[in-house]
Order: C-alpha cells, then sequence, then structure tokens
C-alpha cells in the first residue's frame, strides 16, 4: 500500500513531452487515483492511457531503497555516508591523477530542472568539464542544433494552440497518435470543428496518425532534406515567397536556394523535371508530392511539426534547418497557427535544455564558446574551475569510457545499456570503467547490473519540482507520496557529494532555493562585450517563497516580469541573433551514414509504442499497459518476410553489423518493402535479449551528435 497524504495533488505526467497536468490522489485504501487536470492549459484535462495508468506504475517492487556498493560479484546494502564518500573519493581520486575531463555525467530528461541544473553547476563549474551528457542527446539535439542555427538561440517559436488555429497541420517523423496522444487529439478536435483544416502526415510507415491525415506522404527513409529542399524551390518558382518578411527578417536565403536545387527549378521546363527529381529521391508520388507542395504554397496558417524521425538521423540538424527554411522564407513564423514545431520526446528535456544539460551547452542558455557568457556564469556561481570546451556527446562519451579516457561515469535515471545506439558497446565501455555510479529509483536495470555504487532517487509522486514542455511551459511536479526507503532527490545527492569534495556553492536545502538561483541565472548579465542577446528569461520568477513555488501555476517563457508569459516567440520578426535576423541554412542532402546492402538488405527504424515509455522501467509494471504490445516485435511487409524466410508469429533475429536481437514477427504496421520497424522498450532481461539499442548503428549528426536511430541497414533471418 501507498501512503501519502489525503488530499488532491496536481502535478505533472512524468512520460511524454506533451506535459500533461494530472490530479492524484491516493485513497485511504493506499489507491492511487489519477485524473486529468482541467486547469493545466497544456491538457486541458485530457490523459492519454500512459497518464491514466500511473496509479498502476507505482509501488516499491523492484524499487532502489538504499545504497548500494559492489564487492566483487555482488551488491550489498551501505549507509549513505559510505556511498557518497565511495563517489566523492573516487572523483576527486580520478580528477587528481586525469584532470577533470576523465570523469563524466550522464544524465537523463526523466530528471526535474532543479536536479539537472544542479548536476550541471556541479560538472560545469566545479569539475571543470563539460563532460556532462544527456539521454535527450538521443532524441532531440538535431532540434536543438538547428534552433542555435536558424534564431540564434534553441527557442521553440510556437505554442499548442497553434496546432488547432492552423489551417494545415505538417506532421512529419511523427506519430503523434501513439506518442504524443493528447496533442494529436486536439488536432482531432479541431479538425472536426474545422472540416477545412487540412493535415498532412510525413512517415515513412503509415501508422495511426495516418488515420487523421487528408495526405501521407510515405516518404524513403533519410529523404527528408530532399523534400524539403524541393519545396523551397518550388515556393521560390511559384512566388509563394513574402520576400519583405525575407528582405526585413532573414538572412542567407540566396545560399539555401542554391543548396535546394532552385535552378533546377527555374531551368526552361525545369519545375516538373525538378519534381520529378525530388520525388524519385524521396520515392514518392509524383502527384502525391505536388499535391503537398501546392497546399503548402497556399496555406498561409501552416504549422509544420516535427520529432523524432528528423531528429534521429546523422542529417538531423539539416532535415530540422530545411523544414525552418521554408517558414522563414513564407515568413509564417511566430503568428497565429504558423510555424516550425520540435515536439520533445520526454517530460523535461526542455528543462535540461534551459540549464545547460548537453555537453556543448553552458546554461541559462549562455554558450561555452563565449568567453563572455562563460565568464558570466563563472561569476555567478563563484565557480573556480569552469569548463572551457565542450564536453562529450552521450555516443562519444560511452566510446571515451571504453578507450579508457574517461575513467569515472555517474549515470542518472537512465538505462543506457537498453537506450544507446550500439549498446553492447555501451556495455563493453561500463565493464572497462573503473567507477561507474548509478543514481535510480529501480534496482535490477541492465545498467545497474554493472554500477559499483548505487544511489536510490525518488521517484514521480515522490519528489518536488519542475519541468518545461515541448511549448515552452514549465509546470510543477508535486510530491504527493511518502518517501521510501533511504531514496532522496537526485539535487539533494549531487549536493551531498559536491560538498564532499570541499565545493561551495552547494548548499541547497530545497528544490525552490534551486529554482530561484535558476530563474536569476537566466536574467544575469549576458557578460560584457557578448554580442548575444539571449530570449530566454524567467527572472519573473526568481524569489519565489517555498508557498509561491508550491503554488506555482503552468507559466510559459520568457517571463520576464511576474504575472506575465509568453505563448509565441518572434511576433516582432526579431530573432536572437545580434543583428536580431534569422539565418537560412543552406542544406544539402546526403544520404544517410549505412546503406543497405546484399549482407544487410533491410532498414530497420525503432520507435515506441502507443502504451509504453522508454525502457518500461515503470510502464512495465502495468498489465492494463502490456495488454496493448505483450512483447518484442519486429514488423516488416510480407513480402520481404517471405524472401526471409519468417513468418508472422515465429521469432526471427535481426541482425546488424553492430549487434544481433529477436524478436516476434509480425505484419500490419504500414511498413513498406525494404524497411522493418521495431519498438526500443524491451531490455537485456527480456527471456532473449531484446535490447535493439544492440543492433542500432553509431552514426551520429555532425552537427548535432544525434545517432542515426531511424535508419541502420539490417537482415532478418529465422531464429
Ligand atoms: Fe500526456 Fe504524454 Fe503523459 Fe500521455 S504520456 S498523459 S500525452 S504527458
Amino acid at each position: 500500500k501507498l501512503s501519502a497524504i489525503p488530499t488532491t495533488v496536481r502535478t505533472t505526467c512524468p512520460y511524454c513531452g506533451v506535459g500533461c497536468g494530472v490530479r492524484a490522489q491516493v485513497g485511504q485504501d493506499g489507491a492511487l487515483a489519477i485524473a486529468g487536470d482541467e486547469a493545466h492549459p497544456a491538457s486541458q484535462g485530457r490523459l492519454c492511457v500512459k497518464g491514466s495508468a500511473l496509479g498502476e506504475t507505482v509501488g516499491l517492487e523492484g524499487r532502489l531503497l538504499s545504497p548500494m556498493l559492489r564487492a566483487g560479484e555482488g551488491l550489498h546494502e551501505a549507509s549513505w555516508a559510505e556511498a557518497l564518500d565511495k563517489v566523492a573519493g573516487g572523483f576527486r581520486k580520478i580528477i587528481a591523477e586525469h584532470g577533470p575531463d576523465a570523469v563524466a555525467l550522464y544524465v537523463s530528461g526523466q530528471l526535474l530542472t532543479e536536479d539537472y541544473y544542479v548536476a550541471n553547476k556541479f560538472m560545469k563549474g566545479y569539475v571543470g568539464s563539460a563532460n556532462i551528457d544527456t539521454n535527450s542527446r538521443l532524441c532531440m539535439s538535431a532540434a536543438v542544433a538547428g534552433h542555435k542555427r536558424a534564431f540564434g538561440e534553441d527557442l521553440v517559436p510556437g505554442c499548442y494552440e497553434d496546432f488547432e488555429l492552423a489551417d494545415l497541420v505538417v506532421l512529419v517523423g511523427s506519430n503523434a497518435a501513439w506518442c504524443h496522444p493528447t496533442l494529436y487529439q486536439r488536432i482531432v478536435r479541431a479538425k472536426e470543428a474545422r472540416p477545412g483544416m487540412r493535415v498532412v502526415v510525413i512517415d515513412p510507415r503509415r501508422t495511426a496518425t495516418c488515420d487523421l491525415a487528408d495526405l501521407h506522404l510515405p516518404l524513403k527513409p533519410g529523404s527528408d532534406v530532399w523534400l524539403f529542399n524541393g519545396l523551397l524551390g518550388y515556393l521560390a518558382t511559384q512566388g509563394a515567397l513574402d520576400s519583405a518578411y525575407v528582405q526585413a527578417h532573414t538572412v542567407g536565403l540566396g545560399e539555401a536556394l542554391d543548396a535546394a536545387g532552385e535552378a533546377a527549378f527555374l531551368a526552361p521546363g525545369g519545375r516538373e523535371a525538378a519534381l520529378l527529381d525530388v520525388a524519385r529521391a524521396c520515392r514518392l508520388d509524383p502527384q502525391q508530392l505536388l499535391a503537398f507542395y501546392e497546399l503548402f504554397a497556399n496555406t498561409e496558417k501552416t504549422l509544420t511539426a516535427f520529432t523524432m524521425g528528423v531528429n534521429q538521423s546523422s542529417s538531423g540538424a539539416d532535415k530540422v534547418n530545411a523544414i525552418i527554411n521554408c517558414h522563414l522564407a513564407t515568413g509564417r513564423i511566430g503568428r497565429p497557427g504558423m510555424g516550425p514545431f520540435s515536439l520533445t520526446g520526454q517530460p523535461n528535456a526542455m528543462g535540461g535544455r534551459e540549464v545547460g544539460g548537453l555537453a556543448n551547452m553552458l546554461a541559462a542558455h549562455m554558450e561555452l564558446d563565449d568567453p563572455s557568457q562563460r565568464a558570466a556564469v563563472q561569476a555567478f556561481w563563484d565557480a573556480p574551475r569552469m569548463a572551457d570546451k565542450p564536453g562529450l556527446k552521450a555516443v562519444e562519451l560511452f566510446r571515451a569510457i571504453e578507450e579508457g579516457k574517461v575513467k569515472a561515469v555517474w549515470i542518472m535515471a537512465t538505462n543506457p545499456l537498453v537506450s544507446l545506439p550500439d549498446a553492447d558497446q555501451a556495455r563493453r565501455a561500463l565493464e572497462k570503467c573503473e567507477l561507474v555510479v548509478a543514481s535510480d529509483i529501480v534496482l535490477g536495470t541492465d545498467t545497474n547490473q554493472l554500477a559499483h555504487v548505487l544511489l536510490p532517487a525518488l521517484g514521480w509522486g515522490e519528489k518536488d519540482g519542475t519541468v518545461t514542455n515541448s511549448e515552452r511551459c514549465i509546470s510543477r511536479q508535486r510530491a504527493f507520496l511518502s518517501k521510501p526507503g533511504q531514496a532522496r532527490p537526485d539535487w539533494e545527492i549531487v549536493c551531498e557529494v559536491a560538498r564532499r569534495m570541499g565545493f561551495s556553492g552547494f548548499d541547497f536545502t530545497a528544490p525552490q532555493q534551486i529554482f530561484d538561483e535558476h530563474a536569476r541565472l537566466s536574467n544575469w548579465q549576458n557578460g560584457a562585450g557578448s554580442q548575444r542577446r539571449r530570449v530566454f528569461d524567467i527572472g519573473g520568477l526568481a524569489g519565489l517563497g517555498r508557498a509561491e513555488y508550491d503554488a506555482l501555476e503552468p507559466v510559459q517563457w520568457p517571463v520576464r516580469r511576474q504575472g506575465e508569459d509568453t505563448q509565441r516567440l518572434f511576433g516582432d520578426g526579431r530573432f536572437a541573433y545580434p543583428d536580431g535576423k534569422a539565418r537560412f541554412v543552406a542544406t544539402r542532402a546526403r544520404l544517410p551514414a549505412h546503406l543497405p546492402d546484399a549482407e544487410f538488405p533491410l532498414v530497420l527504424n525503432t520507435g515506441r509504442v502507443r502504451d509504453q515509455w522508454h525502457t518500461m522501467t515503470r510502464t512495465g509494471r502495468s498489465v492494463k499497459l502490456a495488454e496493448h504490445v505483450p512483447e518484442p516485435f519486429v514488423d516488416l511487409h510480407p513480402q520481404d518476410a517471405l524472401l526471409c524466410g519468417v513468418k508472422a508469429g515465429e521469432l526471427a533475429r535481426v541482425t546488424s553489423n553492430w549487434g544481433t536481437v529477436v524478436a516476434r514477427v509480425r505484419h500490419g504496421g504500414g511498413i513498406a518493402r525494404g524497411s522493418v520497424f521495431m519498438p526500443i522498450h524491451w531490455s537485456g532481461q527480456t527471456a532473449s535479449d531484446a535490447r535493439v539499442g544492440a543492433v542500432v548503428n553509431p552514426a551520429v549528426d555532425p552537427v548535432s551528435g544525434e545517432p542515426e536511430f531511424k535508419h541502420t541497414p539490417v537482415r532478418v533471418e529465422p531464429f
């Protein structure tokens, strides 16, 4: 039974980036009742099946409830003092012997902003290394890079209301019906109310989201830049560009048009030939392609939402910029019902970005490569040794661990042995690592089995803090359950280690103190000489007392003054670059890093299923959620199955150049010939090792470091 204060608490769902408001109440019988929060602007009372089942996913079974230390093959319980001394002592020794870049943190979009803030301050301001990266690298770092290149800062221009106000919603690489369900429901309702609204889904798979689509473009995996470059060329030749907007508010259209192949469109009789070229490159029906281009050209209120299908690519940042280019060129940004919109995967990927939780960011949207901003953060933190160069990004980090360059890693709230690409490499890395520390809520994950120190963390419903969703809305996660065992909040654990390492600046005793410091840093001086104008600013939320912090209502940043928030950015045509102008990026289409061949003739695409979350450490506890998809599967076209000699319902082995995984064959997931789809959720602790990450290729986008989860050449064989 759960114990708790028997009142209804308003909190936020811990799963996807929509960030729905939840009302939670523990009854006298110990059962947890969950309902949607009508007052939360992101969800207006809606919850999807995962959010509705939250009550089934809490509880103490399988929880890590006390610190543990490894002795030989086994783990034994230890006191907090012993465990924290082991971590602090280990980090101190390795830093003294090998320098600050020999240690690293690998954190998570599951952390609350306060946890993230303290972890980032610890590494970048006190250890003196930027070797802190996050599992958000795996899902949205391409969007970050794309935003920074286009706008001068990592900024999502629009809000969820734009999905309802748009006359054309384009969903690219997004199965929103399963992965952002309540936001998808808002589109469904808007379309019911305004049947003239159009929805285009661009996805190699015919997913559940396509049920809403007026047009589905099943493009060839990896060909998005061809598609959006073609759109830019088409818009230019149709006179559909907003020249006045481009002139006043942007730089670089000419180069972008060159890269997009405008010349081919402009040649005599070239438009039809150019369209055919794009259709061939994207393996699309030319008539359908033209229908999409015409719809986009003729619909002022167009919203283009994109997510993992765009980001998880070795050209992810270019895909993002190819989309943004089309919106800048038509001036469709920053106004109601229009703009490019990045849908984040995790509940607090955005909060992590705000505090600089990526290895190439600083804090408060300041930049590691800007000496004046570095100096400003150092002064604010009173930091003894600031990181002065970007740290290792997720995939690089685990390579550096295997190579012995990074000798200690502290993993928080994530399970990289399941979720990283080339996950067997990650296992080899941790097996070799001198000191592996894991903070987690559960004991028996693949990753935790290799940890030398396990630190019990509080989970959802037990801890207090804030998260930021895809529309820049900061919401409170509130505690309503008793703290189990000896578990502690992540921020407190980091502070304890920092203090043991002799670092001042970690005397926080409550999350609102951390939030206050984060808010004050957000409008701290830009640094003398800095040319950058930061948009991220929540200075209006500084100085909240405990009661005000506890009562904080959802609020969209920037919040420059208390009581004010900002629904949309760039409505005034001013961007974050010093000259106030947005940048077109010349995106040259390129093929995925690894192409199918005779040995590996099919292309593996990975993603989520509707009722599971990440590596299932929570959703896996719900019987109801397991009913939807009870076991790992590989979905492929029946003709490909025939050629591979595998049958629906039987087990098959899926092998790439990097590893092998076994799963049950099925059809019906809308898979085109030449592709296969596998879900990401299952771990190495199922009957057969079902970590699809072991198969995924480790190629990354050179701009963002995001891995190519959507395009790994594989073969499928009978098991
Ligand atoms: Fe909302 Fe996403 Fe949670 Fe579902 S999983 S309730 S859509 S935040």
